[in-house]
């Protein structure tokens, strides 16, 4: 068991104005990922509020002419070909699966998760979102049958502030032999890490985290919970393990409700915090990867200064790929902690 969750401290000194230009000094923290190594930092504690964003005006706007509606949804969204899937939609509950018109993959779908156009980050429940995610299972026990679909990717865009061109919840499905390069490289990775210390970088994670207990929140049967030492979120990311699964695909129904209970109220804390916005995405294995688990991240996304729509995602993340926290992953935890019950 070798898990090393690195850190430094930098101290920057400044003559501050605010103090008659005396001479102050503010810490940051670099962190290391201690799977991939990808650096991190605690950042711009100082002086961050997270400030609230009228949604209402785009939400109302959006109504009309969406086309996740379920009085369009079934009109204006494509059909899968017969060898795909021979249902031609995927329909579970209120979620409705269909290919992406505008397609990123071979196998690339969209699902509708639910019948209300707008639905508040704290006001889903474990069916609705167990149904959406059970349309993925269905889908992709479907296309997995057909080459070039080794990686069944399930991910999720909240609200505008996470990328998402949508108001109408919905998750985004690709089957692919090409699963993007946070996905490989973690898989590379994690293959490194079992050939060099004989042992799960998953399973040493989990077990390392619990016992230090500072980003651990929650275990239950089938899933673990616990904050990303080093996030991508500055309002740090969860991490949800899945002890011994490797795909969404053959992921069995009582993991599936135990994730959609905890989703529930992790996505309720969040949005009592003020996050109004959020990445999810899972991260698979292949059925023959006894090293990896399959976990997923749940990323809070929000704008830093909302009334310029001045977006998280700088020139710092999106040129140079260094995220920095400005709230640590162990408060974050630590919040989490209190509220989540699985
Ligand atoms: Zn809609």
């Amino acid at each position: 068991m070798a898990i090393r969750f690195e850190r430094r401290e930098k101290i920057a000194r400044y003559l501050d104005p605010r103090k008659d230009y005396a001479e102050v000094a503010v810490s940051c923290e670099i962190r290391r990922d201690p799977l991939t190594g990808r650096s991190g930092r605690v950042a711009h504690v100082l002086g961050f509020h997270l400030q609230p964003a009228n949604l209402a005006p785009l939400i109302e706007a959006s109504r009309a002419g969406c086309p996740f509606c379920p009085e369009r949804v079934l009109e204006v969204t494509p059909r899968f070909p017969a060898d795909v899937t021979p249902k031609g939609r995927v329909v579970c509950g209120e979620a409705v699966l269909f290919p992406n018109l505008a397609p990123y993959d071979e196998h690339s779908a969209v699902t509708a998760i639910s019948h209300e156009h707008y639905v508040p980050m704290d006001a889903f429940t474990p069916t609705l979102l167990y149904n959406a995610f059970e349309a993925c299972r269905m889908y992709f026990h479907d296309a997995q049958r057909l080459p070039g679909t080794t990686y069944a990717l399930a991910f999720w865009n909240y609200l505008p502030a996470s990328g998402g061109t949508q108001i109408h919840p919905h998750l985004q499905l690709f089957a692919t032999d090409t699963p993007g390069n946070a996905l490989e490289q973690e898989l590379d990775a994690s293959a490194r890490y079992q050939q060099a210390e004989g042992s799960s970088y998953w399973a040493d994670l989990l077990d390392t985290e619990e016992r230090l207990g500072e980003r651990f929140v929650a275990r239950g049967a089938h899933t673990a919970w616990l904050t990303a030492f080093v996030s991508e979120s500055l309002l740090t990311d969860t991490l949800i393990l899945f002890p011994g699964q490797r795909t969404i695909t053959d992921l069995p129904e009582a993991a599936l409700e135990e994730f959609c209970g905890g989703l529930v109220q992790a996505l309720r804390v969040l949005a009592a915090q003020g996050v109004y916005s959020f990445n999810l995405a899972f991260y698979p294995a292949t059925p023959d990867r006894t090293d990896v688990w399959l976990h997923a991240r749940l990323s809070p996304r929000v704008y830093m200064t909302p009334r310029f729509w001045g977006t998280d995602t700088s020139a710092l993340h999106h040129l140079y790929n260094e995220h920095f926290m400005v709230r640590t992953p162990e408060s974050a935890a630590s919040a989490l902690r209190e509220a989540l019950r699985l």
